[in-house]
């Protein structure tokens, strides 16, 4: 697409091992408000993993290679929703929870949501490239990248297939589990599998309180309290029912309270 430059990635060196690579994706369509978008980077002694490959726009690949210096690269995806995947055709292989494998294993077709993806995405066909292998991740898996470990933790609600990323040094990337943001619920009655997943991650915090949450939007780093927060939230939504709105966009209901707007699922 014109105009789009190596400077579209903004990208920060968090710590010795761990940079942010973040990218706007209200630039796709206004309706996206959970700028920025952060892709991770951990690397290891001898293995780097990169979380999510963002909207495919730009090269992603050429600057990740300059930053792993030399180092073996695996790529995974939180979750496959557009934003955190569409530059997987760039790899070859990817990474992803299981029960999300097939949105991954075939071209995404946005030929039925042009007026949403038109202006970024018609230069393309509408078709975006998957990775030329996908791998499939399941809870407890882990990986060794030199001095640093990493285990995959399966945390369902936002998607079937989000996975959270604990590392040994005391990470924990939260995809869009959570975020300080426009949050993405599924319909109600699976309100029960988001709980879960956010109290699993809250027991986590709560058995080692130096646990720093890196989320896939908006601010970082945050706490627990940003859990306990999305959690009595998500708790208190049936009390603000009668005040939700609806919206056409995302064919859902929203509501609002003073720390997060909800668009809930009406499928
Ligand atoms: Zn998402």
């Amino acid at each position: 697409m014109a105009g789009i430059k190596e400077e579209w990635y903004k990208i920060t060196k968090l710590k010795d091992y761990l940079y942010v690579l973040q990218e706007n994706i209200s630039i796709v369509h206004p309706v996206y408000t959970n700028d920025p978008l952060n892709l991770y980077l951990i690397l290891g002694d001898h293995t780097a993993i990169l979380i999510d490959t963002g909207c495919g726009l730009s090269p992603l690949k050429p600057l990740v290679e300059k930053l792993i210096r030399g180092r073996d690269l695996l790529i995974f995806n939180s979750h496959t929703h557009w934003d955190h995947v569409f530059g997987n055709g760039q790899f070859e292989e990817v990474y992803v929870h299981e029960n999300e494998a097939f949105m991954v294993s075939r071209p995404y077709d946005l030929s039925f949501s042009k007026e949403i993806f038109g202006k970024c995405y018609a230069s393309r066909n509408f078709l975006i490239p998957p990775a030329k292998t996908i791998k499939t991740l399941k809870d407890g898996d882990s990986f060794d990248l030199g001095k640093i470990k990493v285990k995959v933790i399966h945390a369902p609600g936002h998607s079937p297939g989000s996975i959270c990323l604990l590392t040994t040094t005391g990470e924990l990337f939260i995809g869009d589990v959570s975020y300080y943001g426009d949050i993405f619920l599924p319909r109600r009655r699976s309100f029960p599998i988001v709980l879960e997943s956010i109290s699993k991650l809250i027991r986590l915090c709560e058995i080692n309180d130096k646990i720093e949450l890196y989320p896939s939007h908006k601010k970082i780093p945050c706490d627990n309290t940003l859990l306990l927060d999305l959690y009595n939230g998500i708790k208190n939504i049936e009390n603000l029912w009668e005040n939700r709105k609806e919206h056409n966009f995302f064919n859902a209901w929203v509501i609002d309270d003073e720390k997060f707007r909800y668009y809930i699922s009406r499928y």
